[in-house]
């Protein structure tokens, strides 16, 4: 971060100075809010949480380095004191960001957020110094802690936003404000809390909403393939740049295709040329990321031939997407356990496919959370498109919608064996164990709420 002084930092946050004998020493960095996580020069904000009070640990953090607590009560050491310190970290990320030199560029999406940040963050990271958000720290407090990592080296942060409701990015856009805005998909997440995708749209839609006239160089970033995305265009006064399949977007792509290990390939159209595209990354859902990161690259002076370059070679950073593990026995794995919806279900089955001609493919799949009443519908369309792919085994994992998975596998093939429903993860466990053969492949997925990634990392370590 930038160095501040307590003294500066109280004012910033509007906050009392208690047992600061010198309100002029710096704070060079990190802000944490884990205990563990201190370093010299730290400042630690104290939370409240339903377990731990950060208070608590206070001698220990400054035993540790750090130069003071932000915190909302005295506590006998150096502290700044404030009435609530969500809402000063908000208001010190806001003004550390002000005072820096760096572009930012947030998104928000149903799916995809962090596997898109890290794309853009890889790609950018070739121009110029890039700070991105780290694993999913894209709430209230995640997205300040992140932009206060940024030092007078930053040229771009890249700011992950997630919504719950409406309002939530706009808290966010006002603590961060962003130069540029993606939106990149609106699904079928956190439904439940939102009450209908129209709402989602509406709550993702923010994020263009605050963005700079075009004048002053706001962009707005949309899916051109997404109708709630594209629809948001009226919603924003800045350039609107599309990104898609459609003929319409103007960062496309073209010969979509997956190779024979499942990777992605397309040849990347840009206003300012085309270029081919591999990518190391797993599953078609990952072209649609790829595009939303070229345009970003693109708006931010990228050539086709940069952002081609750096897609190609752009790796995972986040764990448990489509994370492909070959065992010594010649079994591979795929971990893509972090989360899934239909989407990405589809995207995932495809990319075992792909990745298992010639070979024995098993699909270790459970639930897919937050479907509401299109649940049933899209377990059963899942289940029959791994029969009409050619999966060899689907083991469905859980309750009432692995049985709907295995139904659908049933219908579409009149499967006997080749499906199995089993109870939990143990079970999916001791089954793979006694039957995986050499050059087999599985897929893991599941939603977060699953946990299935304790399968995939037990099969690993069996070979
Ligand atoms: P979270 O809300 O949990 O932070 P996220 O939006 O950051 O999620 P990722 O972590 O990038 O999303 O991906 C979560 C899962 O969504 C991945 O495992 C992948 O299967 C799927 N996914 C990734 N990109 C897309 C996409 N463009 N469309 C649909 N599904 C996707
Ligand atoms: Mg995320």
């Amino acid at each position: 971060m930038i160095a501040l002084s307590l003294a500066e930092i109280a004012a910033v946050v509007g906050g009392q100075t208690h047992d600061i004998p010198d309100p002029s020493v710096q704070v060079t960095g990190p802000v944490v809010r884990d205990s563990r996580e201190v370093v010299p020069g730290s400042l630690f904000a104290a939370f409240v949480g339903e377990r731990v009070d950060g208070h608590d640990f206070a001698p220990q953090v400054i035993e540790a380095g750090a130069v003071a607590l932000l915190a909302s009560r005295p506590v006998g050491v150096p502290a700044i004191v404030v009435e609530d310190v969500q809402t000063a970290l908000g208001a010190l990320a806001r003004h550390v960001v002000r005072r820096l030199g760096a572009t930012l560029v947030a998104l928000t999406g149903s799916a995809g957020k962090t596997s898109t940040k890290d794309l853009i963050a890889q790609v950018l990271q070739r121009k110029a110094p890039t700070v991105f958000t780290p694993q999913s720290l894209n709430n209230e407090i995640g997205l300040p802690l992140t932009a206060l990592t940024a030092t007078e080296e930053t040229r771009f942060l890249v700011l992950e936003m997630g919504a719950r409701g409406i309002g939530h990015i706009r808290y966010l856009t006002d603590l961060t404000p962003p130069k540029i805005g993606l939106v990149l998909n609106v699904g079928t997440a956190h439904i439940g809390e939102f009450g209908g995708r129209e709402q989602i749209a509406e709550a993702k839609g923010e994020i263009v909403e605050g963005l700079p006239s075009a004048q002053d160089g706001g962009v707005a970033i949309l899916n051109a393939d997404d109708p709630l995305v594209r629809a948001m265009a009226p919603r924003t006064e800045a350039k609107v740049v599309l990104f898609g399949e459609s003929a319409e977007a103007d960062v496309r792509a073209e010969n979509v295709r997956l190779t024979d290990s499942g990777q992605p390939s397309f040849r990347l159209h840009t206003p300012s040329g085309a270029c081919d595209v591999t990518m190391r990354l797993y599953g078609e859902h990952h072209v649609s990321n790829a595009l939303a990161a070229a345009a970003v690259a693109h708006e931010l002076g990228m050539s086709a031939e940069e952002i081609a370059t750096a897609l190609s070679e752009a790796g995972t950073l986040s764990r448990w997407r489509m994370e492909v593990t070959e065992r010594p026995d010649g079994v591979t794995i795929v971990n893509d356990a972090y989360n899934a919806n239909p989407e990405s279900m589809r995207a995932a089955l495809r990319a075992l496919a792909a990745m298992g001609k010639g070979r024995r493919t098993w699909a270790v799949l459970g639930k897919m959370a937050e479907l509401g009443d299109e649940a049933l519908a899209e377990h059963d369309a899942v289940g029959r498109l791994a029969v009409r792919l050619n999966v060899s085994k689907l083991v469905a994992v859980g309750g009432i919608e692995a049985s709907w998975l295995q139904l659908g596998a049933y219908n579409e093939g009149s499967w006997g064996e080749e499906s199995v429903h089993v109870s939990d993860a143990q079970a999916a466990i001791d089954l793979l164990r006694s039957e995986l053969r050499p050059g087999d492949v599985v897929l893991v997925k599941a939603s977060r709420s699953v946990g299935l990634e304790s399968v995939a990392q037990a099969l690993l370590e069996a070979g």
